[in-house]
């Protein structure tokens, strides 16, 4: 099956639930795009930059040591290795050079913890745009070494303080920008998220992550794997590793959300807790209360603190093609400490949910051959942890 379809479904998810005004920006976007990703030159310009400035293809890494200690054979795809340290820069370069085909002078884009905002930044930077960031008041507060980042990047970033002054406020912010300034803005979103074409788009882009594992297993295994592992937060990384393998039915899915800690109750688990609803434009599974209020999340993980997350997903997970478990703070925390410790390798706490979960994948199927997406590097996380130890 195709998907998503012609209105941007992954089954009953998906879809554009959108204010009149946005029409036209989501119809010229998905025009240039389904004529883009077509085109030449654009393509043979992205393939360019992915090497020459991100770095690609990363490594697909046979992690020995850590093999042993969960016992499975373990290999890392290594975006951790890539030009600002995650897997972001793919999705942000490709939409980059999507706004520069467009004629675009001017990008906008939302973060919450700054990483998407500063991955938006360097290719702002890059290619010459005006960039504006929009970030909850709070977040500002919290990630203030990201903001400082983006400012030296040259972009200007713009607090939020209306809600929670968080992520989803943020969004919010930027769309209503956007519908304001369509003519020479584009708006870059930062994972599998929001209305119909963004999911289909971003996916696009992190697809070149599956694909090169596609071909490195085949290289080092001659077979395909029995297990892909990635952490979900929008569900970018994820969907990038896991959908080129879609028609690989042996291949099994395992989703890594984060559960976050029980003590105040709050997690960021979107498709294991959520309940269908609409946010930031499209029907997904998402954190909410009784009354349908959207919940706040809560991870030690920046990049998973997001209350939804991308309609393939909520698809995959209502069709059983992945699976999706939650990992705590803390078991994201000793995952951490384990990747650094056996392999030399210090991941994003982002990754380190989904290198936590292998120990218990071991058990439940030992032997068995995985890849998991090292979707970032954790020295952004250092002070996290320093100050968890304490
Ligand atoms: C942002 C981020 C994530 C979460 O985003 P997805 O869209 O779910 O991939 C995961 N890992 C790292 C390192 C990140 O920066």
């Amino acid at each position: 099956m195709k998907t998503p379809d012609s209105k941007g479904y992954f089954g009953e998810f998906g879809g554009k639930f959108i204010p009149e005004t946005l029409t036209r920006c989501l119809k010229e976007l998905e025009s240039s795009f389904n004529f883009l990703k077509k085109d030449k030159s654009f393509n043979k310009e992205l393939s360019f930059y992915l090497k020459e400035y991100a770095h690609r293809p990363t490594s697909l890494y046979f992690a020995k040591n850590l093999s042993k200690r969960v016992n499975l054979k373990v290999y890392l795809k290594r975006e951790d290795l890539l030009h600002t340290g995650a897997h972001k820069i793919n999705n942000t370069l490709g939409q980059a050079l999507l706004a520069r085909y467009m004629h675009k002078k001017r990008v906008i884009a939302e973060t919450g913890a700054g990483q998407h905002g500063v991955a938006t930044a360097t290719v702002a930077a890059l290619f010459g745009f005006q960039c504006d960031v929009y970030m909850g008041k709070v977040d500002i507060e919290r990630q203030s070494m990201n903001v400082f980042r983006m400012q030296i990047l040259g972009s200007k970033v713009i607090p939020v303080i209306s809600g929670s002054q968080t992520l989803k406020d943020a969004c919010s912010e930027a769309i209503r920008d956007w519908v304001a300034n369509v003519e020479n803005t584009y708006y870059l979103l930062g994972s599998v998220v929001g209305p119909h074409p963004y999911p289909l788009i971003v996916r696009y882009f992190q697809t070149v992550i599956g694909k090169e594992v596609k071909r490195q297993i085949r290289d080092k295994e001659r077979r395909l794997p029995d297990y892909l592992v990635a952490c979900v937060g929008g569900g970018s990384n994820a969907i990038g590793l896991f959908h080129p393998f879609f028609d690989d039915k042996k291949v099994k899915f395992i989703g890594v959300e984060a559960a976050g800690y029980g003590l105040n109750n709050k997690n960021a688990a979107s498709l294991i807790k959520g309940k269908t609803g609409v946010l930031h434009g499209a029907k997904s599974l998402i954190l909410q209360d009784k009354y349908g209020q959207i919940s706040e999340a809560h991870s030690v993980a920046a990049g998973l603190d997001y209350p939804g997350v991308g309609p393939e997903h909520a698809f995959y997970k209502v069709t059983k093609r992945a699976e999706y478990v939650a990992v705590t703070d803390k078991e994201a925390i000793q995952g951490f400490k384990l990747l650094s410790k056996t392999e030399g390798i210090i991941p994003a706490l982002e990754s380190s949910h989904a290198v936590a979960y292998l120990k218990k994948l071991g058990r439940r199927a030992p032997g068995s051959i995985v890849v998991l997406c090292l979707s970032g590097r954790g020295d952004k996380d250092l002070d996290i942890v320093k100050a968890w130890e304490k």
